[in-house]
């Protein structure tokens, strides 16, 4: 077979809710992945950031191996050796004082959002179906039926309604408009530090300061969704950092499986989830053995190999040399870290997928978010070379635009 029959094999057989580049993958390793022709591309995307750790790293393939020797799924109807310090481990990186293990990013989210409410509704008095959590324009936060009912984005709406009430829009980066939609039965707030799908929109600097000082006052919860900016991205280990606060609830998932496994939770302190009771929230495979002994490991390389201070370094690197860049075509550069998106002048109803497949041609796997923004998430392990490497395919492709 080749890369056309199994595009075709795709097509036929899987529903179309994706709209991929046409190259197939079959080998990776580092930053690098080969397609089944052989042919080698420089990842630029890491699966959304869940490989900041680098394709197949080492040490989390070799505790992945290690734990298939031992147990892989337990359930929670039972205790298991690895679940408990890879809590302890999560929570000291993230400065939190519990966990809750989920698998994918839009369970954190959902979990994130029960705990809310549940708190609000038997801890702070609002009454059961009025509480009200407060979201932004533009947000992505995963795909389930509750958390679709609050995306402005309508191809992920259409024809999924009835949708689940309980929550507010106001834009992204308004300190007022958040003042101002605060009301008696606010539960709190659901925000990304940095709103990555929406097209890499970095908010102006005291943003989450000001989020935090405004729920404290209000006594209202600071929900942070760091699934696509945590562990390292954007040159923190969270991108909280960098302002010098904490959340009250804190979802992550993405690179906490390393890119070998999906592994998220749903963090919080002591107080906010005691109101988790046996028997009011759970999950199959959450917590299971094997997902807490690949996410240790992920989070001991993240700590160890120092990959927040490289993403810092890289990525100020990396968008050094895009400013070298001589295209009038360019837009704009946002970046924090090793989140890197760059916005084009384009015309009505164009978009940067064009750019893509170019760059695709060249050997660099990148993809467009929100149409008119082509997105650079390298693996954190990326090295100078590999971005010189990379960013001499890059000029060709937007100095030609
Ligand atoms: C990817 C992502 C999610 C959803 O994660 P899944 O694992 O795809 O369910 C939620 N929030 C943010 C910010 C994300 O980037």
């Amino acid at each position: 077979m080749n890369a056309k029959d199994y595009i075709e094999l795709e097509k036929t057989y899987g529903a179309h809710n994706y709209h991929p580049l046409p190259v197939v993958i079959s080998k990776a390793k580092g930053v690098w992945v080969w397609d089944v022709d052989g042919k080698k591309y420089i990842d630029m995307l890491s699966s959304y950031s869940a490989i900041n750790q680098g394709h197949l790293n080492e040490r989390i393939v070799k505790a992945a191996i290690d734990q298939l020797g031992r147990v892989s799924l337990t359930s929670r109807a039972f205790s298991n050796d690895r679940m408990g310090p890879f809590l302890k481990r999560l929570c000291e990186v993230s400065g939190m004082e519990m966990a809750l293990p989920m698998n994918t990013g839009a369970e954190a989210v959902e979990t994130a959002i029960k705990l809310a409410r549940r708190y609000a509704h038997t801890k702070k008095g609002i009454p059961e179906h009025e509480g009200e959590i407060i979201v932004c324009e533009n947000n992505f936060h995963g795909r389930t039926t509750t958390i679709i009912s609050f995306s402005s984005d309508p191809d992920s709406k259409k024809g999924y309604g009835p949708f689940t009430p309980g929550f507010v829009t106001i834009p992204y980066d308004d300190i007022p408009a958040f003042d101002k939609a605060i009301n008696k039965n606010t539960i709190g707030i659901l925000v990304e530090p940095i709103q990555g799908e929406a097209g890499i929109h970095v908010p102006r600097e005291g943003y989450l300061r000001e989020l935090r000082r405004i729920c404290d006052r209000k006594g209202i919860l600071l929900i942070l969704d760091e699934i696509q900016t945590g562990f390292a991205r954007t040159g923190k280990m969270f991108a909280f950092e960098h302002e010098g606060i904490k959340p009250d609830i804190l979802c992550v998932g993405k690179a906490l499986g390393g890119g070998l496994y999906p592994v998220s939770a749903a963090l919080a302190s002591r107080e906010v989830m005691s109101v988790f009771t046996p028997g009011s929230h759970g999950s199959t495979f959450g917590g299971n053995p094997l997902a807490c002994a690949i996410a240790l490991e992920s989070l001991n390389v993240l700590v160890d190999e120092k990959l927040a201070e490289r993403s810092r370094e890289m990525g100020a690197y990396f968008v050094k040399r895009l400013k070298e860049f001589k295209s009038k075509k360019i837009k704009a550069i946002r970046a924090k870290g090793l989140l890197i998106g760059v916005e084009f002048h384009l015309g009505r109803g164009e978009t940067v997928r064009p750019l893509c497949e170019r760059l695709m041609e060249k050997g660099v796997l990148a993809k467009d978010t929100h149409e008119k923004t082509v997105r650079f998430a390298p693996p954190l392990v990326i090295s100078k070379g590999e971005i010189d490497w990379a960013m001499d395919r890059i000029r060709q492709v937007f100095e030609a635009a």
